[in-house]
Parts: structure tokens; C-alpha cells; sequence
């Protein structure tokens, strides 16, 4: 079972806490994040992007996904995974970040192999086209 607590996220502008909602985040000074229809959260302010389009292309994110579908890293993940379950707690709920997430396919497998555990996760990448299809993919997890 996977719940979503990662309720310590903080507001980029200010650093004061994030309040996660179905809709909205917001912090105490009022900045709101928007969560998009497909269910992640674009944290990036527009005065702190460097380029238009940071991160990852559509093309490549697409490219990405072709080449992790076809099973190549699966071991990898594999082991990646029983790595991570080994060093959550047994009981109550593990939290998982996986900062540079990219389209998820690490915390997608992981969740493959976590069974009746209770696990948090949150997956961060600054290619919105990442996050997109991570998103897409995968409801139970937070992507930002
Ligand atoms: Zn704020």
C-alpha cells in the first residue's frame, strides 16, 4: 500500500511550509501552486528558470521511456529496489524521494515490488516533460 504524506515540502519563494491540497498547495504567505490535471505540481518559479524549457526534451523523455521499456535496466531496478525496501522501516510509513526522477521508472518499479508496504514517495525533476509522463503513469506517488 502506498500513502502520500511528504507534507514537509516547502514553498520555493520563501521556504515557509507547503499545505498540499487536492487542488492547490499553498503556503502561509499566500503563493499557490497549482496541481495540474494530470496530478503533478510544477514548483519551478518562472524568475528562477534558467531556460524556456529546462531539463529533459519531450523527444528525449520519449527516447528515455522506449529504452527503459524494453527491460534493459530492469535488473538494475531490480536491484535498486530490494536495496531501498531492505533499508525502510519495518513498520509505519517509509518516505522515498527520488530527486532527478525523471520519468519514473525507478519508483514505478520500486512500488512493483513493495507488496502490502506502507511507502511515501515523491519524485522531483526539473523537465516538466519528465514529470508529465511520470505522472501519467503513476497516481500514487507525488511528482514535482
Ligand atoms: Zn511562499
Amino acid at each position: 500500500m502506498t500513502t502520500m504524506p511528504f507534507d514537509a515540502l516547502a514553498c520555493p519563494l520563501d521556504g515557509c511550509p507547503l499545505a498540499p491540497s487536492e487542488k492547490t498547495w499553498r503556503c502561509e504567505n499566500g503563493h499557490s501552486f497549482d496541481v495540474a490535471r494530470q496530478g503533478y505540481v510544477h514548483l519551478l518559479p518562472v524568475q528562477k528558470k534558467r531556460s524556456l524549457d529546462p531539463g529533459d526534451s519531450k523527444e528525449m523523455v520519449a527516447a528515455r521511456q522506449r529504452f527503459l521499456n524494453a527491460g534493459f535496466y530492469t535488473k538494475i531496478a531490480e536491484a535498486v529496489s530490494n536495496q531501498v525496501l531492505q533499508w525502510l522501516p519495518s513498520e509505519g510509513t517509509g518516505s522515498i524521494l527520488d530527486a532527478g526522477s525523471g520519468e519514473g521508472y525507478y519508483l514505478r518499479h520500486l512500488a512493483s515490488l513493495a507488496g502490502a508496504r506502507d511507502i511515501s514517495m515523491i519524485g522531483v525533476d526539473i523537465s516538466k516533460w519528465a514529470v508529465l509522463a511520470a505522472a501519467k503513469q503513476d497516481k500514487q506517488t507525488r511528482w514535482v
